[in-house]
């Protein structure tokens, strides 16, 4: 979606839901400058040969595997400050936490390490042993990330064949994907929370324990909310938000403000018992 298209969504989305304007006063500066930072950033070349990404990816690794994404730390400071500057001037209810953040020196090479290591509690200690709140820090740094990994994906996604991966992580970055689509031809698409990209899973299975038992499965609508739905799990608990676009000309979603738009599909799930990271046995 370009930037154009996604004004246009969050006018759509104001004149729905006038109560969210502040939201999306910020996400309109946020989302701005993100695609600033993402322009000014070198396209990603392929290092390794077509045939060792198919190798790779279809054996099961995301390409991040064999062609680390690039983040040099000094870019993603400069980003993590264009976020946070942001989030400032909109978060009222917040400016005493991101003041805080905003006086810290941080070791930006440290964060991307910490961030590449996998071990999320790693940046969280960072965040605490700073005396700042550990979800807000590593939300803005994952908003700050977020450019790199989305310009990794539009220069080497192209690379990889859908029928390659049937997993609920990102085929490109690993991420496990927080949010399904349905396409106009009703198949059932991933969309990952960092790069963006969109790849395809099966419809009849549950993203979290992988059951493919129908008759644990079920599909629950919202009266209110049409064109979102719930794909849920009686067997781990689990549930999926789902934007539903079958038949439509206009394709994909922008996942921040479709999740903003559905929160309450995320109390019709809770008051039903359904979480949406439930603890299951990988
Ligand atoms: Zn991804
Ligand atoms: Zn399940």
């Amino acid at each position: 979606m370009n930037l154009e298209e996604l004004n246009a969504q969050i006018d759509r989305t104001e004149q729905r839901a006038p109560e969210l304007a502040p939201t999306l006063a910020y996400y309109r500066e946020l989302v701005k400058e993100l695609r600033e930072i993402e322009a000014g950033l070198p396209r990603v070349k392929l290092t390794a040969s077509e045939p060792e990404v198919g190798i790779t990816v279809k054996g099961g690794a995301p390409l991040s595997v064999l062609e680390p994404v690039p983040v040099d730390p000094q870019a993603f400071g400069l980003a993590f400050e264009r976020v946070l500057n942001v989030f400032w001037r909109h978060q009222q209810g917040r400016a005493e936490e991101a003041a805080a953040i905003a006086r810290t020196m941080w070791d930006y090479e440290e964060i991307v390490r910490l961030f590449f290591s996998e071990d999320l509690s790693g940046l969280l200690q960072m965040a605490e042993s700073q005396g700042v709140e550990p979800q807000l820090f590593a939300y803005l740094v994952m908003m700050a990330l977020r450019p790199f990994f989305r310009r990794y994906a539009t220069s080497l996604g192209k690379y990889l064949k859908r029928d390659w991966w049937r997993d609920t992580r990102c085929p490109v970055c690993g991420q496990k994907g927080t949010f399904g689509r349905l396409a106009k031809e009703g198949e059932r698409l991933l969309v990952c929370p960092l790069c963006d990209w969109e790849w395809p899973i099966r419809r009849i299975q549950c993203v979290h324990c992988g059951t493919e038992d129908h008759a644990q499965l079920v599909e629950i609508d919202v009266e209110e909310l049409p064109g979102y739905a719930l794909h849920a799990c009686n067997k781990c608990k689990g549930y999926l938000k789902v934007v539903d676009q079958r038949g439509q000309d206009e394709q994909g979603i922008d996942l921040f403000l479709a999740d903003l738009e559905s929160q309450p599909l995320d109390q019709v799930a809770a008051e039903r018992g359904y979480t949406r990271e439930p603890e299951v046995a990988q």
